[in-house]
């Protein structure tokens, strides 16, 4: 047993406004199909493999030494791929990187949310924009979505205008929900909001609509395009996250950053990854195809989808969600309960892996109808 193991949570000074409340937890279990953290289910190609072990080979030599603190080498390539796959262009300060969006999302609460201010964020979405606010004393302001989970940008944009939110989270295409936001859309609230805009685009390259990094020329002391390597990169265990914004945001984001937290065989690795953007971001096209396939398959068996642009799926009717989800596991397939009522979510795998959840949902669908 652990030393200390008799002290609990209840005994100890933590501040009063985090008592009570839970840990980000997408549930780590030991299935044969694993489709509940939106990941890419295809493995790094072996040229990669290789590409990232010997670069991480030659930063090791220089352990010894601080990372680039300001990551320059590597927010260069970021941008450069950023400027390829928007047609924006975009230069090294436009470009910050962090551990994973996660990290870059906090940054920015740190930066401009914090005690006193607030963060607005639509309705289901992801669960990290209140929690990641929660960490910062950042109070959190929910805002609701159509009943169709999109989202009405005249609507959202008038609840920005009365709430005057210091952050506003625009996640584009929503987690867990799928639909994308419109650059319409995304400018009614830009010109309501009086502090700064987040466009979370985890998801961007599995959706056809345009990223909202060409709002930054006319917004450039509002908006910010949070991305990540997690999700169409196939880099989820690299933990690599960017931005896009106007250099004057990358500076106020510098004050509070902790010195060197990217670590060289983070910089090193991510490099070369995106060396290989072209193989990885192959899937793609392929995961979209497949996406559409198994929605197609869980409306044939009598379930809701709803539309995605994503690499994942939310998915209804159950009169008892969770009980569902259990099923599910039961049967070797691990799916997310997002705690929408009614609803669950699936990532999109392989073609093997998304056959293995159909199968799945064909049992569960006639055990509950
Ligand atoms: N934003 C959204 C909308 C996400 O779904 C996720 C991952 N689930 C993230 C940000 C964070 O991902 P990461 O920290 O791996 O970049």
């Amino acid at each position: 047993d652990a030393l200390g193991a008799d002290t609990t949570l209840a005994d100890l000074p933590l501040r009063e406004d985090l008592r009570g409340r839970s840990p980000y937890g997408a549930p780590q279990l030991d299935t044969s199909v694993r489709l509940n953290t939106n990941e890419n289910p295809f493995p790094p190609p072996p040229e990669l493999v290789a590409d990232v072990t010997e670069a991480v080979r030659e930063v090791a030599a220089d352990l010894h030494r601080y990372p680039d603190r300001d990551a320059v080498a590597l927010r260069a390539d970021l941008a450069a791929y950023l400027t390829e796959a928007t047609g924006v262009r975009l230069a090294t300060d436009n470009v910050w990187a962090a551990n994973g969006s996660n990290e870059v999302l906090q940054q920015i609460l740190q930066a401009f949310g914090g005690p006193g201010r607030t963060a607005l964020g639509f309705e289901p979405s992801y669960s990290m924009h209140p929690i990641l606010s929660a960490g910062t004393r950042t109070d959190w302001v929910p805002a609701p979505r159509r009943e169709d989970f999109s989202l009405d940008g005249a609507a959202a944009a008038r609840v920005v205008a009365e709430k005057r939110p210091d952050v506003v989270f625009v996640t584009s295409p929503n987690n867990p929900t799928g639909q994308s936001v419109g650059i319409e859309d995304l400018r009614a609230v830009l010109d309501a909001a009086p502090g700064v805009v987040v466009v979370d685009e985890a998801y961007a390259e599995f959706s056809a609509q345009p990223s909202a990094v060409e709002l930054i020329e006319q917004y450039p002391a509002k908006v910010i395009v949070s991305r990540t390597m997690s999700k169409a990169f196939a880099f989820a265990g690299g933990r690599l996250g960017y931005l896009a914004a106007a250099p004057a945001i990358i500076e106020a984001l510098l004050l509070v950053r902790l010195p060197y937290h990217l670590s060289a065989p983070t910089q090193a690795a991510a490099r070369a990854a995106l060396r290989h953007a072209e193989a990885t971001l192959g899937s793609v096209h392929q995961l979209a195809e497949e996406r559409d396939r198994v929605s197609a398959a869980l409306r044939e068996l009598g379930f809701d989808p709803v539309p995605s642009d994503a690499n994942f799926v939310l998915f209804g009717r159950f009169a008892d969600a969770h009980r569902a989800w259990q099923r599910y596991l039961d049967a070797d397939v691990l799916i997310r309960d997002v705690g929408i009522p009614g609803h669950l979510r699936v990532t999109i795998g392989t073609p093997v892996e998304n056959d293995a959840f159909l199968a799945a949902s064909k049992a569960v669908s006639e055990e509950i109808q």
